[in-house]
């Protein structure tokens, strides 16, 4: 297969000719004059007809010889660190196989599968479960998530040896949803994980300073008269976390970092020489808690209810310098599906959380390309290497280069489009995006070599 007219991170027009899975050849564009009417991959049949240059010459299997990237952009395909894909225990919400598409449609070719199911991967058997069943119905690499505690409970530790022995090769431990609040817990996880390498991911959340927390605490809660979730919930976790994980040598991840102050102290903790790494979400770096109070969505509405809440103006300029200066090594989404009913109802009864997968890449260019803070290199090691890196993912993550695998998202920065949640690949639909305009479209995704995406919909 030829992937013709691209350009690698944004850099000049070439062609890469893919075999066996693998980036075979770059050469420069062979005809990268001539514009084709009607944009990136639209082919020669013009405005409103979609793609007939990749799809006139499709090979037995449904793979086309060719796809004329024009106009696009090449970026490695995305690894996600933070998935919810629900099943097993909820496939009400979200399965596997409509996770991963959805993780395909937004451009990723790996995700890391979180281990809050019913039952929780907590053990060799069901992380194995889920492992299995992104070989089986995956549109990208799912590699399962160990819980660190039985049942996210934080009272022992789960079998993390075995889930690390085990097919699905687990090196990311985390019970996000609920914090390892217990310290000496805590520690041990750290120490058990260096015997293979492993990395404990951390949901920072003080659970006593969060009882009934609603929202970011400020003026806001107090107006709203809605119970506050204080920053130092979040700060005072990772502080200790940060020391613990120096204390004993090891790996330490935290996840969805939201305030200033967290920032501040990772970055403390990385001039220490520290191996700490951290992550922020796509919503993080561009929404802010007066949403809660008026937004084109009304008061109350929640959509924007999410854990961690969504923080001030000065918190997200903070989390986009840290993404910016590497503080924070990466975006992750924190996909977060929630059938209709958990959703939409009263503030309080509400379920947490936001889907991202197939926005996250546009919401990346909007906060962090669009405002010059980060160039499309940036965004590479931050949406793919980096967590590649950290999830200690072989496949994922590499430059697209000669001898690489062919995981490879196309995406054209110049359009911009309304997000259409009925269009989402994913089962739910509960994003804070409904009727704005992003820029951005993923126009294709391979992994391996084989699109999982064309045209911008499922291959
Ligand atoms: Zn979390």
């Amino acid at each position: 297969m030829l992937i013709k007219n691209v350009r690698i991170l944004g850099g000049e027009p070439v062609d890469i000719l893919v075999e066996n899975g693998l980036i075979a050849e770059i050469t420069p564009a062979s005809d990268a004059g001539a514009p084709t009417p009607g944009g990136p991959l639209s082919g020669a049949a013009g405005p409103g007809s979609s793609g007939a240059s990749s799809r006139e010459s499709r090979t037995g299997a449904g793979v086309p010889e060719v796809v004329d990237g024009r106009g696009a952009i090449a970026l490695p395909g995305l690894v996600d660190l933070h998935t919810h894909l629900r099943e097993p225990g909820r496939e009400d919400a979200e399965t596997v196989q409509t996770g991963t598409q959805s993780a395909a449609r937004g451009g990723y070719t790996a995700v890391h599968a979180m281990a809050n199911t019913m039952p929780v991967a907590d053990t060799a058997g069901v992380v194995e479960q889920v492992w299995r069943l992104g070989q089986e119905f995956g549109h990208c690499d799912v590699q399962p998530v160990g819980a660190v505690t039985v049942g996210l409970e934080g009272r022992q530790l789960a079998e993390l040896g075995a889930m690390a022995d085990s097919a699905a090769r687990v090196r990311v431990f985390s019970d996000d949803g609920k914090c390892v609040d217990d310290a000496v817990l805590m520690r041990r996880a750290l120490e058990y994980v260096k015997a293979f390498d492993g990395v404990v991911a951390q949901h920072a959340q003080e659970p006593k300073l969060t009882k009934d927390a609603q929202m970011n605490e400020g003026v806001i809660s107090g107006r709203l008269g809605l119970a506050g979730w204080p920053a130092v919930a979040e700060e005072a976790i990772i502080a200790r976390d940060c020391l613990l994980a120096a204390h004993v040598g090891s790996r330490l991840h935290v996840c969805h970092v939201s305030t200033a102050g967290s920032v501040e102290i990772i970055r403390w903790a990385k001039t220490k020489g520290w191996n700490v790494t951290a992550e922020v979400t796509p919503h993080h770096l561009l929404l802010t808690d007066d949403l809660v109070e008026e937004s084109p969505n009304g008061s109350y509405n929640p959509i924007y209810k999410v854990n961690p809440p969504l923080r001030t103006r000065a918190d997200v300029e903070a989390l986009r310098s840290a993404l910016a200066d590497g503080t924070i090594d990466v975006v992750a989404t924190d996909h977060a599906p929630h059938p209709v009913e958990d959703k939409e109802t009263e503030w309080a009864a509400a379920a947490m959380g936001m889907v991202g997968l197939e926005t996250a890449l546009s919401v990346v260019q909007e906060a962090m390309v669009d405002t010059g803070l980060l160039d499309w290199a940036g965004v590479a090691e931050r949406m793919s290497a980096a967590p590649a890196r950290i999830g200690r993912l072989p496949g994922h993550g590499q430059p697209l280069e000669v001898g690489a695998p062919a995981n490879i998202v196309l995406y054209d920065p110049s359009v911009r489009t309304e997000v259409d949640p009925s269009a989402f690949a994913s089962k739910s639909r509960n994003t804070p995006y409904e009727g704005m305009t992003l820029p951005g479209r993923v126009v294709a995704t391979f992994l391996r070599g084989t699109p999982t995406v064309l045209e911008g919909k499922l291959a």
